[in-house]
């Protein structure tokens, strides 16, 4: 129904020259394998968590981004959080705008934001609220719906409530996915950038969201993402991003149902095996953390009832079939050894 669409770009514009040097070699890595980009993304004002964060270039960046349009015909879409943001925009030839993830928490701003949007021809990106209401999104959306906006996309780009999970953000697909049998007729878009917080999550996050339907990614690009002044760890080289989208796999007329569909199971397994690998390591690293206290303190290595507690917890999970619970006791018996040769070391 929709075509599907690439958003990609910097977190933050910084300099001309960076902006400069990522738009040429995304325009030209993609045209190497015939693909190519439908929207150049930057953050002009940038809200950040800290004070002291580079927050953006602010208006001073519009003519920069305005420059690469022109010069690639690719439009350029920004982040807008104030209604005035808006008229500046329209000055430099910037008709594609997002409203951010906290912006999206507060009616009051998104409202204000439609308001001042009224008749006026942008085409609008509306990004999950931080927070996983699914109405609160779909309000948001409404706003601009009403405001007469014609061009929508909405973005999925998770929620920043688990602290626990290996990535930034919590998935939350099944909201996504709520969003997109409440609104048929808006393309929906997937941001693994700012799912995943690091780039090495960015592939499957992509994979499973294209597995179940969105009709695009927004993925962040900076020519040296070691030296980006915002969310360094999460972008993508040009280079690097057309690599990837060359290995996705668009769901496209040549894959049957039986081939589409195991390919979404073995992405949510690729997912889950990245998780447990990363927290396996980071359990390993809290055993050598507890092997510093005891032996600070001269306490025994094996703790029996500790041992105890934590199989209840895998027992509580656990499945009730045999070969499940065989499995159960094998792994933690590995875990058990494993952990008190660690601490003997
Ligand atoms: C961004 O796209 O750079 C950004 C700040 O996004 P979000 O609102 O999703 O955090
Ligand atoms: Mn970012």
């Amino acid at each position: 129904m929709f075509n599907t669409t690439i958003v990609a770009g910097p977190c933050a514009a910084e300099s001309y020259e960076q902006l400069s040097l990522t738009a040429k070699g995304l325009v030209e890595s993609l045209a190497a394998q015939q693909q190519q980009l439908d929207y150049f993304r930057a953050g002009v004002w940038k809200p950040r968590s800290q004070p002291d964060a580079f927050a953006g270039c602010g208006e001073k960046a519009l003519p920069w981004l305005q420059n690469i349009q022109e010069q690639y015909g690719i439009p350029v879409c920004v982040e807008v959080n104030a209604p005035e943001q808006l008229d500046l925009c329209e000055k430099h030839h910037i008709k594609t705008i997002w409203i951010g993830s906290r912006t999206g928490v507060n009616p009051f701003d998104i409202q204000e934001i439609a308001s001042a949007i009224q008749g006026r021809d942008f085409t609008v990106m509306v990004k999950n609220p931080m927070i996983a209401d699914l109405k609160l999104w779909i309000g948001n959306i409404e706003r601009f719906k009403k405001a007469g906006i014609a061009k929508l996309f909405a973005i999925h780009r998770g929620y920043a409530d688990s602290n626990e999970s290996v990535y930034r953000n919590r998935p939350g697909w099944e909201i996504a996915i709520d969003l997109k049998v409440h609104f048929p007729e808006i393309p929906i878009l997937c941001d693994p950038s700012h799912i995943a917080g690091n780039r090495q999550y960015i592939a499957q996050l992509s994979q499973l969201s294209l597995d179940y339907g969105f009709n695009g990614l927004m993925i962040e690009s900076h020519y040296q993402p070691e030296k980006a002044l915002s969310d360094a760890a999460q972008q993508l080289t040009p280079q690097e991003l057309a690599h990837l989208l060359q290995q996705l796999n668009f769901k496209n007329s040549t894959s049957s149902p039986a081939e589409n569909e195991l390919r979404k199971q073995r992405t949510q397994i690729n997912n889950i095996d990245t998780q447990l690998g990363v927290l396996l390591r980071k359990r390993m690293e809290i055993v050598d953390t507890i092997a510093q206290i005891k032996k600070e303190h001269n306490l025994p290595v094996v703790q029996p009832e500790q041992w105890k507690k934590v199989v209840g917890i895998y027992q509580d999970e656990s499945l009730k079939d045999d070969d499940f619970q065989d499995f159960i006791n094998n792994f933690l018996e590995l875990l058990h050894q494993s952990s008190i040769k660690r601490q003997r070391k």
